[in-house]
């Protein structure tokens, strides 16, 4: 299959001996042809790095499918890769309201979402996130996601979260990436803003009575917060 020739970018799964990752990837990934044709398109973006790897996208499938999500939230679009996933995964009538800030990105994805066929469950809107997530609780969205994934910038993780908390129904769960900083949590040295906003949201989920939290060792870290 094709995976086992593909190259997958070693700064992405940092945590993992190349043969594991090799070994991880041979036996759980079953992406489809578009997925790997829009990674691959991706791979020579200059900002490539913001693309999850495909073993996390097969992930965020199963997750959607394991809590029977219906309605998706995303913040962070870039060129698709993860929505596509998720799209993929949703019922017939399931919807993904996906917030981005750049239509330059987002039309590559656009044009996947068309290809797939599941245009019309994804509901793009660009703005700035936090004013997306304000103008959802005004519509009268709060409670009403089973499920939210977390990947832009790191600094407003913080409010992203919060507005998540709200969005989320009781029992759906919201998955935060790159909750590891490429290992930059654990180094003293590290005082870059990012890195200082993810410490202290990793240190306020640990110890938040208002979710159950598993933080997994996958691709940059990805938070698991499940809505008590
Ligand atoms: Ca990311």
């Amino acid at each position: 299959m094709c995976f086992h020739r593909m190259t997958i970018m070693a700064d992405k799964s940092y945590l993992l001996d190349g043969r594991i990752h090799h070994y991880v990837v041979a036996h759980s990934l079953r992406e489809p042809e578009i997925l790997r044709r829009l990674r691959e398109e991706t791979a020579s973006h200059p900002q490539a790095i913001m693309q999850i790897p495909p073993e996390q996208g097969e992930l965020l499938g199963l997750l959607v499918r394991a809590i029977g999500a219906r309605k998706v939230l995303e913040i962070g679009v870039f060129t698709g890769y993860s929505s596509l996933c998720v799209a993929l995964a949703l019922p017939t009538g399931g919807r993904l309201i996906a917030c981005d800030l750049s239509e330059e990105f987002t039309k590559t994805a656009r044009r996947y979402w068309k290809e797939a066929g599941v245009d019309d469950k994804i509901e793009l809107r660009i703005a700035p996130a936090i004013e997306t997530l304000g103008k959802l609780v005004d519509e009268g969205h709060e409670g009403s996601f089973d499920f939210a994934f977390i990947d832009a910038d790191k600094t407003n993780y913080q409010h992203y979260y919060e507005y998540a908390l709200r969005l989320v129904r009781s029992g759906g769960l919201i998955a935060l990436d790159n909750m590891l900083q490429q290992g930059r949590v654990v180094d003293p040295e590290a005082k870059d803003d990012s890195t200082l906003a993810i410490r202290e949201l990793n240190d306020k989920i640990a110890r938040d009575q208002r979710v159950q939290a598993s933080l997994l060792p996958i691709a940059d870290g990805l938070m698991l917060a499940l809505r008590r």
